[in-house]
């Protein structure tokens, strides 16, 4: 499994870098769940307007929410998208993954993590019994981004578009009731912590959106980009699969 990832072995510590968060725990010593608190930035109140709207999408059912997803005019990403994003997967999963925003692929296809960052998920997934085909919903996850539509030339979300389209994904948590969100990323962190410290700082323990715990680890892109931070990854998949079996 760890070969599908792309890990060959454990990396000892005093190889890797030396910085804060070079402590990593072992598949067989998982890191000890902690409920901490998100760090959180002080934020103004959110405009009159994003209030109803919210409030309006808070009330939708599955096929409502799609519908208004697949019309959404709110932000100016509905300009350059050839579709929106909506999600995948078991409507009743214990695990939902959180990831960013579509790129080429997912625009095309209409369906998240299709190219290369979600072909390394799916070899991730098996790594701890869950899968993204059709199974229980203890094996199949649940996929949904922060953003249903793709910025133009997968530029980073803009902190309104983020804010316009978290109604959306909060309304999708709220319908498939999971047990575990693992945030992919720093833009799934930014939407479900209201956090701005890095994946680094932030990784390793349990967090909590509402009441629901959530593990927080690197975007599948990052790590096609940065391989050696693959076996990090790993513990924090293990962090969820322990989360997700308590
Ligand atoms: N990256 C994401 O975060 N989501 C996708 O759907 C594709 C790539």
């Amino acid at each position: 499994m760890l070969g599908a990832m792309g890990i060959t072995m454990w990396t000892p510590a005093r190889q890797r870098e030396p910085d804060a968060d070079s402590e990593l725990p072992r598949r067989t010593e998982p890191a000890i769940a902690r409920t901490m608190p998100p760090a959180v930035a002080p934020r103004a109140a959110p405009a009159a307007d994003i209030v109803a709207f919210d409030a309006d999408v808070a009330a939708l059912g599955w096929d409502a929410l799609r519908e208004r997803v697949a019309a959404c005019r709110a932000c100016r990403l509905c300009e350059s998208r050839t579709q929106t994003v909506f999600g995948v997967g078991n409507l009743r999963a214990h695990c939902m993954i959180v990831g960013e925003a579509p790129g080429e692929n997912e625009d095309r296809q209409g369906e998240p993590f299709v190219g290369a960052a979600g072909q390394l998920l799916d070899r991730m997934l098996p790594a701890i019994g869950l899968t993204r085909s059709e199974a229980p919903p203890a094996q199949q996850v649940y996929i949904a981004n922060t953003l249903k539509c793709r910025p133009p030339r997968n530029r980073s979300p803009e902190p309104d578009e983020l804010a316009r389209c978290s109604a959306y994904l909060h309304r999708q948590i709220e319908l498939v009731q999971p047990r575990l969100l693992l945030a992919m990323g720093r833009f799934a962190v930014q939407t479900l912590l209201d956090s701005h410290e890095p994946i680094g700082r932030l990784r390793g323990r349990v967090h909590r959106w509402r009441e629901l715990p959530v593990v927080v680890t690197y975007h599948p892109a990052y790590l096609l980009r940065n391989p050696a931070d693959k076996a990090r990854a790993w513990a924090d998949l293990c962090l969820a699969a322990t989360q997700l079996s308590s």
